[in-house]
């Protein structure tokens, strides 16, 4: 069963506030921050808020955008996200706004919870009891069951804070607002909890962006230096299928995105001329919106030219589909083109490329055959 993709949502002041102490919610984002938050939440399939907040902040949790939501309904999905809400002691005032507008509502609630709630939310959503308390891999579980893939989680500091101690956060975004709140009085992003792996595990930060004073940062908390072993793993395997050859190295390559495997290739695989990139970025749309977001491992650095010249270079197809981090394993030797130029040129266009050069034996090993120089 998959769980599915969960994202966190959070903006915070300098100082680390998602809020003052006042009764008003405190605005720390601008309009094109908004924007983009209402962008995140149309490419959601559920979006969960705790209880405490809906409390508190009494948002109506909507795609507010009516293109993006016609966009969702063009593509097969409901118009509105699944609104989440978790609370232990069922205490939710059925005259919330998140319970009248949008599409379908859930509830994650305890055996205790669900006695306490009653009928008071009968026919405006679902209350699903979870037992005695309310693990969160459990709720996943259920949402995995629910054919939910993407999970967006927009606080407040307990979700957050439980969502990242139990590791169960594939991705963050941070909005920094240039603003201090120093109340300490004030909600703050997240509770003292245990992390794992804190201090010393460094979340892999994959996007830094600027939104009108907002800084936008993107983390990749789980993408660890083990996870991209996983996959490189994963590319040495596609590259042992490669129909032998005495003229063009044998390679794997693989297309990550929101943790998922979103394509797959090698060598040879389509024609006898395919390089496995090139294969693996074929079974893509060019405008797949995951490919920005998107790792491709391939056992091999991407070619820069090509002995068939009718065709784009690896480096170059890599660029035109706007992957934004590369993962290799071996940097192509001179045993064919005189001087690749595949990870110079992807960095000189910002592309980031980590090299496994502990995974080069395994990765080269099926190329022995070929005199490599
Ligand atoms: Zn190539």
């Amino acid at each position: 069963m998959t769980r599915p993709y969960v994202l966190l949502s959070v903006a915070v002041s300098v100082d680390g506030y998602i809020d003052d102490a006042s009764p008003d919610r405190l605005r720390l984002s601008g309009a094109a921050d908004f924007d983009r938050v209402d962008q995140v939440r149309a490419e959601s399939d559920a979006i969960l808020i705790g209880a405490e907040t809906l409390r508190r902040d009494n948002p109506r949790l909507l795609v507010n955008s009516a293109d993006r939501r016609a966009a969702r309904v063009a593509a097969g999905k409901a118009e509105y996200p699944l609104k989440i809400t978790v609370s232990a002691t069922g205490d939710l005032d059925p005259d919330l706004k998140f319970w009248h507008y949008g599409g379908d509502k859930l509830v994650y609630t305890t055996s205790a919870g669900a006695a306490a709630v009653g009928d008071r939310l009968a026919g405006v959503a679902e209350v699903v009891d979870l037992g005695d308390g309310i693990d969160l891999g459990v709720l996943l579980d259920d949402l995995g069951r629910r054919g939910i893939g993407r999970l967006m989680v927009e606080g407040g500091t307990r979700i957050h804070t439980e969502f990242l101690s139990a590791d169960l956060a594939d991705e963050l975004h941070l909005a920094l607002a240039p603003i201090l709140v120093g109340d300490p009085d004030a909600p703050r992003f997240l509770n003292p909890a245990i992390f794992p792996g804190s201090p010393s595990r460094r979340m892999y930060l994959a996007e830094v962006s600027k939104i009108g004073d907002i800084a936008l940062l993107r983390y990749l908390p789980k993408m660890t230096h083990e996870e991209d072993h996983r996959w490189m793993a994963r590319a040495i395997e596609l590259a042992r299928l490669c129909p032998p050859s005495d003229t063009a190295f044998s390679v794997g390559a693989v297309v990550v995105a929101d943790g998922v495997e979103i394509s797959t290739g090698f060598s040879r695989e389509t024609d006898a001329k395919v390089h496995a990139e090139e294969s693996a970025l074929n079974k893509l749309a060019e405008t797949d919106p995951r490919l920005s977001r998107a790792t491709i491992y391939s056992t091999l650095e991407p070619c820069s030219q090509r002995g068939t010249p009718t065709r784009l270079p690896c480096t170059n197809r890599i660029l035109a589909a706007g992957i934004a981090r590369v993962v290799i394993a071996w940097r192509e030797p001179a045993t064919f083109v005189a001087n690749c130029a595949g990870v110079e040129t992807l960095r000189q266009h910002g592309v980031e490329v980590v090299e496994l050069a502990e995974l080069a034996e395994a990765a080269m090993s099926m190329n022995r055959h070929l005199n490599l120089s």
